[in-house]
């Protein structure tokens, strides 16, 4: 059967190619993921400890409300435990925000390239989604201050973005939500435990101060857990509230809330995740620099590389390398790749390969 006609205009999701995929696709016995922005250490010990120990429990529905996970949010974070949503992942986030905020003929507002989801999010309620183009792969406040209507009901912002790496500086976020007033502004913070930068905002302290924001936060990326499906928002009451109306009563499952729990008291696993997603953003900086290849200085742990062509082709050779990365075309950056940092090791397999895969051209 014929879906309805509006869901037509949402693209379905291209995500990075699995492992498994490609070794049996061209063969390979040792592949490598630098795509989607995982954690290259792996889960938390404690988290892996934690679903071992709670594994018979999977009979029983999960907790509905996370409460012991909300319970050891409000402390860590000093929120009160009813200003949390939890989801199957962010993404689950981003979409019960369209259901509770967009209706047909409202407008979210975001910037291109970003992340993909938020266009899904909107076009599922018929609303329009309005994007700001970067410039030079920067935020562009004043283009975005300038975009808000009174059609606007959310701004999507991945702060730092996605695929970029860039970000919205404490002083230019100020700006935003000042003329942002009225609308509620959606800060993704997906990779903000991998910003060096010291000018970042502390987004906790807007909200604080009374500003209609809502904060995203994941246990994809740092924590480790991306195949587990959990991430959460922090915002006022009646914002949370308002997406208690259309959350699924189970969704998110009792391994994720247990893993997400023991995570959080693994500042070890955080520290060492930090160290080599810092050391590794710096010795592929130097390689792109020696190899004369323009990057997007980044505050994530993955950076956009201009590769000087088609990225698709130098993605196709380095698969052939056992070297998955995304290509920039989906963003709109098409002679870009997008890699997440690796390993020490594996980001110097991926330098191998990317010279051999590049070799006449430089
Ligand atoms: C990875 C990513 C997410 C998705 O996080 P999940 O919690 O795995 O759904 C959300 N936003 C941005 C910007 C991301 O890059």
């Amino acid at each position: 059967m014929k879906g309805k006609e509006h869901i037509y205009k949402i693209a379905p999701y291209e995500p990075g190619k699995p492992i498994e995929e490609v070794k049996r696709e061209l063969g390979l016995s040792d592949v490598i993921k630098m795509a989607s922005n995982e954690n290259p250490l792996g889960p938390s010990p404690l988290a892996l400890q934690a679903i071992r120990e709670h594994l018979e429990e999977i009979s029983y529905y999960p907790d509905g409300n996370c409460t012991i996970l909300r319970q050891k949010l409000s402390e860590k974070l000093g929120f009160p435990p009813n200003c949390f949503v939890f989801g199957s992942g962010v993404d689950e986030i981003i979409h019960f925000l369209g259901l509770a905020f967009l209706d047909e003929g409202d407008e979210a507002l975001t910037v291109e390239p970003s992340f993909v989801r938020y266009d899904a999010s909107a076009l599922l309620n018929k609303a329009i989604i309005r994007k700001v183009p970067l410039k030079d792969y920067q935020y562009d406040v004043d283009a975005l201050i300038s975009a808000i209507n009174e059609r606007t009901k959310l701004l999507f912002i991945a702060n730092p973005n996605n695929p970029t790496g860039t970000f919205i500086d404490k002083e230019g976020l100020k700006r935003l939500l000042e003329k942002a007033k009225g609308k509620l502004v959606v800060l993704d913070e997906a990779y903000v435990e991998f910003v060096e930068d010291t000018t970042f905002p502390d987004s906790l302290l807007f909200l604080r101060e009374g500003y209609d924001i809502i904060v995203l936060r994941t246990f994809s990326k740092i924590y480790g857990l991306a195949g587990l499906r959990i991430g959460y928002g922090i915002a006022n009451e009646e914002t949370v509230k308002a997406i208690e109306h259309i959350r699924e009563p189970f969704n998110v499952n009792h391994l994720a809330q247990v893993a997400a729990v023991a995570a959080l008291d693994d500042d070890e696993h955080i520290r060492k995740t930090q160290q080599v997603v810092w050391e590794g953003k710096r010795y592929l900086y130097e390689q792109f620099k020696e190899m004369g290849l323009r990057y997007i200085p980044s505050q994530t742990n993955f950076i956009l590389v201009d590769v000087g062509k088609d990225s698709r082709e130098v993605f196709r050779s380095l698969l052939r390398e056992g070297v998955i990365v995304r290509t920039g075309d989906i963003f709109g950056c098409p002679n870009f790749l997008r890699v997440t940092i690796g390993t020490e090791k594996q980001n110097e397999r991926f330098i191998r390969a990317l010279k051999k895969v590049l070799g006449g051209a430089l």
